[in-house]
């Protein structure tokens, strides 16, 4: 059934937004034109052969909510779903977008882990959902983390470095933090061994939207999707 499941990293590239946005933004909230930005999101899922669309309004929490449907969940930092050629898609300028597949459950998750969710356990909150909620096996998980700033322009102060020194003192190095390896970390500590992690800081290359770089700015996503194969030629 591997054949049968899309991941997707997208980047400013190949959109219809200009200005600030300029490229392929694909999220409402940042002031970008809503038409362009249905644009934008119609001509990259008719390529990538998407349908229907779950997505949230992120808030930085560690909500987690299953969906069935095309949606827009709001508070919310994760979806999970079981359902056939229903997208999952989360939005990211920066923050890591985390997406899950374990296969014998046949579900997938599409995580916004930025530095406040992370620290609040949104990681650890998703495995358990996956096995809790679905019957997901560590073993069996496979999690992919896309293009996220990383520890070389990740610089956090005030009561966020000190709470990073304090709790995650390895992942610190004079006032940049690696939130990717302590990703990665949380992730091995639950025996989660197939990870894939992006070695692309959105700060340092140009065919991404980085808040850091520019606080307006539009937004990439992380998309996973399990395509439907009956009575379909496989991928
Ligand atoms: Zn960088």
């Amino acid at each position: 059934m591997d054949a049968s499941l899309l991941v997707h990293f997208s980047t400013k590239i190949g959109g219809f937004s200009k200005g600030e946005y300029e490229g392929n933004n694909l999220a409402f909230h940042v002031g970008d034109e809503a038409r362009v930005v249905e644009e934008n999101r119609e001509h990259i899922f008719n390529k990538l052969g998407i349908k229907s669309v779950a997505d949230m309004q992120q808030s930085h929490s560690s909500n987690l909510k299953t969906v069935f449907e095309e949606e827009r969940v709001l508070n919310c930092d994760g979806i999970f779903s079981t359902k056939k050629d229903l997208a999952l898609l989360v939005l990211v300028a920066d923050c890591i977008p985390l997406l899950f597949y374990e296969p014998k459950a046949g579900v997938i998750g599409a995580v916004h882990a930025g530095r406040v969710g992370v620290f609040e356990g949104i990681v650890e909150k998703s495995i358990k959902k996956l096995k809790d909620e679905f019957g997901a096996k560590s073993k069996s998980i496979r999690v992919w983390l896309g293009p996220s700033i990383r520890g070389c322009c990740y610089e956090v102060d005030g009561e966020a470095l000190r709470e990073s020194k304090d709790r995650f003192p390895s992942f610190v190095k004079g006032k940049n933090l690696s939130l990717d390896e302590l990703v990665v970390k949380k992730l091995k500590e639950h025996s989660i061994s197939q990870i894939y992690s992006s070695k692309i800081c959105t700060c340092c290359h140009e065919e991404y939207f980085s808040y850091r770089e520019k606080r307006v700015c539009g937004r990439q996503a992380g998309i996973i999707m399990l395509r439907d194969l009956d009575g379909k030629e496989s991928i």
